[in-house]
């Protein structure tokens, strides 16, 4: 759906070419005889080429499903009335800070049987669509275990995955988020086995004897527990306002919390602090015991909304903050940058 959202486009074309490759094969034929697919496995191009998450008139799609202002929401809505399915996925990339229930655990994949209006009126395809999330959980949770969550299911009027359902075509939400450690790869894969495994359920009518109950039990995502780094007890080295000269310099200690900006899984996300202060509530994906060390920006001044490039020093070293080109002047033990160590990595202890 989002431009910059695209594991399942990769998923959903795996799924194509694995279906027209086994075209003799007893379950692709099930499948055909049973279901009419239809995909869009990319509804924006033009977003996508720019990796934005709206379209090129500055439009979310996906909030344009009762206005119709856009060219593809357009689209959108006239295929969902020519075809008249009887089942819809809706597929997006979600936060990958998001976390399951009341654990520190990355919700890698988030499911949502969609309800079509406020009052979350039920219908028989709704609780088919709970049975059938259920086959797809158990399908891919023994890959992710603990890293499957609930996406909120509070109603959004101009939305297409709420309003697919007022119309008639019941919808499953699928939203990838994110693995610390693991490729991009992996992802694709849990959208490939989840999708083909709804497939498989309605194609042989297994899909009936799943429990709607494993579906409720998943989890809700939450927010604001993760960050991707942490670095503890550091001693942030400040120049005072106002202040010229030597000996203006405080130094506050405090931990650092920096945050991956998204990106296409090839290239280096830049890093911006988030918080500075007591992170105690909060858990890096990465997190380093940073109390040896004075840190100062390498760039910016190291301040909530700037760049997470950091600048480390051991705590016996004498340093003249005040130096011009600081990093050339007095050569720090470590460099953070760009998400990883550039100088001194092990340097700075991991916790
Ligand atoms: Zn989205």
């Amino acid at each position: 759906m989002h431009c910059d959202e695209p594991t399942a486009t990769s998923a959903v074309i795996d799924l194509l070419n694995i279906l027209q490759k086994n075209r003799d094969k007893d379950w692709v034929k099930r499948i055909e005889s049973a279901m009419t697919l239809r995909i869009v496995p990319m509804l924006n191009p033009d977003g996508s080429e720019q990796y934005i998450r709206r379209n090129m008139q500055g439009l979310d799609i996906n909030r344009d499903a009762l206005n119709l202002k856009s060219p593809e929401a357009q689209l959108l809505k006239k295929l969902r009335d020519d075809w008249s399915p009887n089942i819809g996925f809706n597929l997006h990339n979600q936060n990958a800070l998001t976390t399951v229930g009341q654990t520190n655990k990355q919700a890698a994949i988030s499911f949502l049987v969609v309800y079509g209006d406020a009052a979350k009126t039920t219908s028989e395809g709704h609780e088919r669509n709970k049975r059938l999330t259920s086959a797809m959980y158990q399908a891919i949770e023994g890959y992710i275990p603990g890293h499957i969550g609930r996406y909120g299911d509070e109603f959004t009027p101009t939305a297409f995955g709420d309003n697919f359902s007022a119309w008639g075509t019941p919808v499953i939400l699928i939203e990838t988020g994110a693995l610390e450690g693991s490729s991009e790869m992996v992802l694709v894969k849990m959208n490939f086995i989840a999708i083909a495994s709804a497939l498989k359920s309605l194609a042989d009518g297994s899909e009936k004897n799943f429990n709607p109950a494993v579906y409720e039990q998943i989890p809700n995502n939450t927010s604001g527990r993760l960050m991707n780094f942490v670095f503890r007890n550091a001693s942030i080295v400040k120049q005072k306002k106002n202040g010229n000269g030597n000996g203006l310099f405080d130094v506050i200690i405090a931990d650092i919390g920096a945050v991956a900006e998204r990106r296409r899984a090839e290239f280096t996300a830049p890093n911006m602090i988030r918080r500075i202060g007591d992170l105690s509530a909060v858990t890096g994906l990465n997190e380093y015991d940073a109390g040896g060390f004075y840190v100062a920006g390498r760039f910016q001044p190291l301040s909530v909304g700037n760049f997470a490039e950091i600048l480390f020093y051991k705590k016996d070293r004498q340093v003249d903050w005040s130096a011009t080109d600081l990093e050339k002047a007095f050569p720090p033990d470590a460099i953070f940058s760009l998400g990883k160590w550039v100088k001194g990595e092990g340097v700075v202890p991991k916790r």
